[in-house]
């Protein structure tokens, strides 16, 4: 069983790299990738979880980038974590976290959530600040009932506590992730809020700035979002990508290595980097 998406504590992830790769192998994967919000950092210890539990882990990052005004995510697989190129980036988009943090915190203070900042930096404990640890912050405070109507009332795009950032391009993203070794594969295509001209324009900029997969079945998509991923990517020749995008066993639907299977007119994107 293979999933090709997952995060950790080292971002907005529940679950310690250990913890995560030891649900995993209990599911029954082989082959994991964490592929965690701008940063490696919990790949070392992941790896040695999943050496003890017999199975493999694909060094993975989903990077944040930025298309017409819209914010992509980039998984990149099969990557060498100490890459010069792609440390530089993620120290860049990492700053850019910091910075953003700092400012969705001043926003949310002034609508009642007191020492935002300080709280989002304990709860993400050394790891990457994401708008997940707001969110949380907003639930635990019952300024929302839960994360979903956290991102509905302010840190979804527009909302009041939402900043907005201009992360790198498809294209320097793309150049790490291939810098690194690995390959580069357009997350979650379906979930950008789009018409379906706007998502073939999207699909179209990524293989032109040099991405190689589509993810095709992920943790949110149902039967109608696979058959249109799976046109895009036979449109736009891509590799079909399979990854749940687990964050917490709070997400009752969502199961690590429980996914559709990629149809068979796709070439697996993992076909080089599964043992
Ligand atoms: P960030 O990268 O810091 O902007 O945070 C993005 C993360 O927030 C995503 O990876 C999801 O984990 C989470 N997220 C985004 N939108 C929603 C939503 N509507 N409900 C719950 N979580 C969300
Ligand atoms: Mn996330
Ligand atoms: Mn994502
Ligand atoms: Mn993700």
């Amino acid at each position: 069983m293979i999933d090709l998406h997952s995060h950790s504590t080292a971002s907005d992830g529940h679950l310690s790299p250990t913890a995560l790769v030891a649900l995993a192998a209990s599911h029954g994967v082989t082959s994991l990738a964490l592929t965690d919000h701008d940063t490696t950092a919990g790949l070392a210890e992941a790896q040695q979880a999943a050496n003890e539990h017999g199975m493999q882990l694909i060094n993975g990052v989903e990077i944040s980038t930025s298309w017409e005004r819209r914010t992509l995510h980039i998984v990149g697989l099969g990557i060498d974590p100490d890459n010069t190129a792609l440390c530089a980036g993620l120290t860049g988009l990492q700053q850019q976290r910091h910075e953003r943090a700092l400012r969705i915190a001043e926003k949310l203070e002034k609508l009642g959530l007191h020492n935002a900042y300080e709280r989002a930096r304990t709860s993400a404990a050394g790891g990457q600040v994401t708008r997940t640890h707001f969110a949380r912050l907003l639930v635990s405070d019952a300024l929302c009932k839960d994360q979903q109507q956290a991102f509905k009332k302010y840190l979804g795009n527009g909302k009041p506590a939402y900043v907005s950032m201009q992360w790198c391009s498809l294209e320097e993203c793309i150049s790490w992730i291939h810098a690194a070794g690995g390959l580069a594969v357009l997350a979650h295509p379906m979930l950008y809020p789009q018409t379906a001209a706007w998502r073939r324009r999207m699909v179209a900029a990524f293989k032109e700035a040099g991405g190689e997969g589509l993810e095709i079945c992920c943790g949110h998509s149902n039967p109608d979002h696979i058959r249109t991923s799976t046109q895009d990517a036979l449109a736009h020749n891509l590799l079909g990508s399979v990854g749940s995008d687990f964050h917490s066993p709070t997400q009752r639907w969502l199961k690590l290595g429980r996914l559709a299977p990629l149809p068979a007119t796709l070439t697996p994107v993992w076909q080089t980097l599964v043992d």
